[in-house]
């Protein structure tokens, strides 16, 4: 049996893959250390009382032969597909046709498997940093070359940097797809509606698709930051959207996402025919996927209940408020920082000139508080570092008290 080789190029051990063994390490010489992680982006609070009655209800569904389900549809369930077009659409004045909406299990899967959809030649791009994911679902297919000294040579990186405030430069080539993550993982950065304008109008007059990643939009605070890329006229034509419950309600664990793919996406064929991204995806979902199950999408919908609303929102605010004690915290500490406004990431430069890796280490052990290097997430990551908001208020603010051992 032969294997596609385009695994042996993957770099060796994956970020918190790396982090965590440091970690262990450290552990195993200084049992005594009480670490404060704020590294990985996982939640920490429980699912709100809605979405637990929801779930309750639907499993108790499932053990009656009067309501029991087996397969669900494979796009999702009309009360969840619908919850999604009128909550988080037509608001922002976005109406979307029933079939353009696909329930799934993850936004991971979602961004991962998209590229099945483009040629095996086609070039993509990225912001650097970036989510691992966008990068390494297409090395994964061979479009992304070869990785040599920290770069893919086949893909197009966009840096972003304090430099250009975080806004990435429209690509100099020809580039068949652009991935798009606002607010951004790793910076924690938005872009205005204008500024997301800019790439909306480029991908139509340069036949380009836009992935846009909005799994962290119920982060959003400030006026003018697009919670959807539809929000600007003319990206129907142009970008598929992923949306994910993991940050918005808590679902890292439970597993529930959406992605709109408009029925105006289209893409060229070899015979230079234009086709519809939306039936090939619901071809490709039909085939490899069964849908999420049906108490998960209970719960799921049960966010869009006034009181699921209330409850998700509060949490949401906790997030946000340990978000804006590190922000503040380290402004404070006279730390650049950008970011934890709009989203429960934090992007710091790292003092002096340390590495982010050398850093990390230093944090770790002077503070005992665990973050993510920046080189972990792209070349332009080097010289940042990522926090998360996702531990408790106490420990945040521990954490952020400790950073001045760090800093001496
Ligand atoms: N997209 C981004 C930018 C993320 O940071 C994450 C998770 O960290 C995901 C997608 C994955 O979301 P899900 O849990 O729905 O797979």
């Amino acid at each position: 049996m032969r294997i596609n080789d385009e695994y042996g190029k993957l770099p060796g051990s994956y970020l918190f893959a790396e982090t965590a063994r440091r970690l262990k390490v450290y552990q195993a010489e200084h049992p005594d250390a009480d670490i404060i992680r704020l590294g990985i982006g996982d939640v920490t609070m429980p699912l709100v009382p809605a979405v637990i009655s929801a779930m309750h209800i639907a499993v108790d569904e499932m053990g009656k032969k009067e309501t029991f389900r087996g397969y669900g549809p494979d796009y999702g369930y009309d009360f969840l597909v619908n919850a999604i077009r009128e909550n988080d659409y037509q608001p922002y004045g976005i109406e979307l046709d029933y079939d353009e909406v696909f329930i799934s299990d993850g936004a991971k899967c979602d961004v991962g498997n998209i590229q099945e959809l483009f040629s095996p030649d086609a070039v993509i791009a990225v912001t650097d940093p970036v989510y691992p994911v966008y990068v390494d679902s297409n090395a994964m297919a061979g479009r992304a070359g070869d990785f040599l000294d920290g770069k893919w040579d086949r893909l197009v990186y966009l840096p972003c940097n304090a430099e250009n405030g975080f806004v990435p430069e429209l690509p100099s080539e020809h580039v068949d797809v652009l991935y798009l993550c606002y607010p951004n993982n790793p910076t924690g950065t938005v872009l205005t509606k204008a500024q997301l304008k800019v790439f909306v109008d480029w991908a139509r007059e340069n036949d380009a698709l836009i992935i846009y990643d909005a799994a962290y939009k119920a982060f959003i605070t400030e006026t003018g930051i697009p919670h959807s890329i539809y929000e600007v006229a003319g990206a129907k034509e142009v970008a598929i959207e992923c949306c994910s419950y993991s940050k918005t309600a808590g679902f890292t664990g439970t597993r529930c996402a959406y992605m709109i793919v408009p029925h105006e996406v289209q893409g060229l064929n070899s015979k230079g025919e234009r086709v519809e991204l939306n039936a090939m995806w619901k071809r490709r979902m039909s085939t490899k996927f069964n849908g999420v199950s049906y108490p998960v999408q209970r719960a799921a919908a049960a966010i869009y209940t006034p009181e699921g609303k209330k409850q998700v929102q509060e949490v949401i605010q906790a997030y946000l408020e340990n978000a804006r004690v590190i922000h503040d915290g380290l402004i404070s500490r006279g730390i650049e920082v950008y970011g934890g406004i709009n989203s429960p990431y934090i992007w710091m430069k790292v003092p002096g000139n340390m590495d982010s890796w050398t850093f990390f280490d230093r944090l770790m052990d002077k503070s005992h508080v665990v973050g993510t290097p920046g080189a972990g997430f792209g070349p332009s990551g080097e010289g940042y570092f990522r926090l998360t908001a996702f531990n408790s208020l106490e420990a945040t603010k521990e954490a952020v008290r400790r950073f001045d051992a760090c800093l001496l």
